[in-house]
């Protein structure tokens, strides 16, 4: 029994320890073996943390022994979190050169909030750069390997912690989602990916990317584990001013098989991407299956989401190129010496050392993918090009908002793919920048719409996992839940696991 731990649910997990059938170390142990046992092959972790996992659950199994916290469904459980969320005293590196030695000083409110629950951090995931990407190939240090087929790519940006959902490598783990990347990486791996409503979940210590698109959110083997984690990480934060006051209900309730008389609308614009055939009958089956147990289902169109894709590239880099300003050599990681010279009292020589060292800590320390970003933002952003890009592009954004306010005016949620095809091989769009962006069209609307989306396993192609896509009105994770758990309930998908 205790040789499968790894295998488990959040939930499954949780009612061992309560019974205690199992120590949180037993636990513990049982992940860090599975890691040991195959991260060479997929290479989720840029670092994992091992003693510390050991000593948390030390102290776990004492709260435990004590009688206390045992009803808290986190107690002794590993989670593996995206290297773009700050940890204090460990590495946090956004998977670039850039940040190679950074350890924060103090953690992410996500952190925080897991570590109140004491879940157990069994390591910091792999990523996409700064989380630029739809693949992780765009990691600075190594590519991450989707566990399903090792020569193809896990999504991104993500990659890492989908994968090691699905490698079985942590019961849970942590992503950001900018356009896609918690939903469309869990869709390639073959599990549950949520992005909550922007504002849900406080964004504090996670480093930036494009800051009116970036959220957090769970990746988790099931639905139930889904909810069991935004119970932990939604809720307003004083130090994030963007996250929102409002109740967070408990998402637990939502866990109801129960969809009759739900109203379900199937954007056809969505199935315009070159989706592959069978991820178009795979999604259109679970829709038939949600209106077998009781909703209606009804074609409708959003014609702004054919913009997209181009709004966000405008957007998404002009919010980067501010955020990523900050990286100059002085304050964070990687310094580089200036070209000649040294320092010297003369304020002209000085002056242009600084400005090498700029310029030399930049160029060594961004990848390509971040560099390109961070040039086409300036421009987006730059004085006589502002109204043609960027005021152009969120006009567009306000049209895009405005086809979902309609939609849900006459529907609860939106089905969709996550992506129109299934995992891609390990550098076959890398030379190909539209194919690549063609990953997240199914999932940036979302984003820039700021509303709740979440991935859910509902089929295979060739042994690759497909997923569906389901999206609600902002602030309405409870209906997208309850949506996703009927589904659930009624497939097998989510208990499939890669042959490792
Ligand atoms: N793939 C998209 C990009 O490259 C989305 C990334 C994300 O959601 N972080 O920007």
């Amino acid at each position: 029994m205790t040789d499968a731990l790894y295998e488990l649910t959040i939930h499954e997990i949780h009612d061992l320890l309560r019974s205690k059938q199992v120590s949180a170390r037993e636990v513990a142990e049982s992940f860090i073996r599975r890691i040991e046992e195959v991260d060479s092959r997929v290479r989720a972790f840029i670092t994992t943390t091992p003693e510390h996992a050991l000593k948390q659950a030390e102290a776990v199994d004492e709260v435990l022994s004590r009688g206390d916290l045992l009803a808290n469904p986190l107690v002794g459980i590993p989670v593996a979190i995206k290297d773009n969320m700050c940890t204090r005293g460990i590495l946090t590196t956004c998977a670039s050169k850039i940040l190679y030695n950074y350890k924060p000083i103090y953690d992410a409110t996500v952190v925080e909030r897991l570590n109140e629950s004491r879940a157990i951090l069994v390591g910091k995931t792999n990523l996409d750069e700064f989380a630029m990407g739809s693949s992780t190939e765009n990691s600075g240090f190594f590519v991450t390997r989707n566990p399903w087929n090792l020569d193809t790519v896990p999504g991104g940006s993500s990659g890492g912690s989908a994968a090691a959902v699905a490698a079985n490598e942590c019961a849970f783990a942590l992503g950001s989602d900018t356009g896609g990347s918690i939903r469309q990486p869990a869709s390639f791996c073959g599990v549950v990916g949520m992005k909550p409503t922007y504002g849900r979940v406080s964004r504090y210590g996670l480093v930036a990317f494009a800051s009116s698109l970036d959220q957090i959110g769970p990746i988790t083997k099931d639905v139930t584990d889904c909810a069991i984690v935004l119970n932990a990480i939604c809720g307003k934060d004083p130090r994030d001013s963007t996250s929102l006051d409002v109740p967070v209900p408990d998402f637990t309730q939502s866990l109801r098989a129960d969809v009759k008389g739900l109203k379900i609308g199937v954007p056809k614009e969505f199935f315009g991407f070159g989706t592959d055939p069978e991820v178009e009958d795979a999604v259109r089956s679970a829709v038939d299956l949600l209106v077998e147990l009781g909703a209606h289902a009804e074609e409708t169109s959003m014609p702004s989401v054919e913009y997209g894709l181009a709004v966000y590239y405008i957007i998404a880099p002009a919010e980067c190129s501010s955020n990523l300003a900050r990286y100059d050599g002085v304050r964070y990681g990687l310094r580089v010496a200036p070209d000649s010279g040294t320092v010297t009292r003369q304020t002209r020589e000085a002056k242009s050392s600084i400005v090498s060292m700029f310029e030399k800590t930049r160029e060594q320390g961004f990848g390509a993918e971040v560099k390109q970003r961070i040039m086409i933002g300036t421009y987006a952003l730059s004085a006589g090009y502002y109204d043609a890009y960027y005021l152009k592009a969120q006009k567009v954004r306000t049209l895009l908002r405005r086809d979902f306010d309609k939609a849900f005016e006459k529907f609860d949620v939106l089905i969709t793919p996550t992506s129109p095809t299934v995992a891609f091989g390990i550098g076959e769009r890398a030379d190909d920048p539209y194919a690549m962006k063609l990953a997240d069209i199914c999932t940036i609307p979302a984003n820039l719409a700021g509303i709740p989306g979440i991935s859910v396993p509902c089929g295979f192609k060739e042994e690759l996992p497909i997923g569906l896509q389901i999206m609600a009105r902002g602030l309405d994770e409870e209906t997208l839940i309850r949506v996703a758990f009927t589904y659930e309930q009624h497939t097998e998908h989510h208990r499939k696991r890669p042959p490792l």
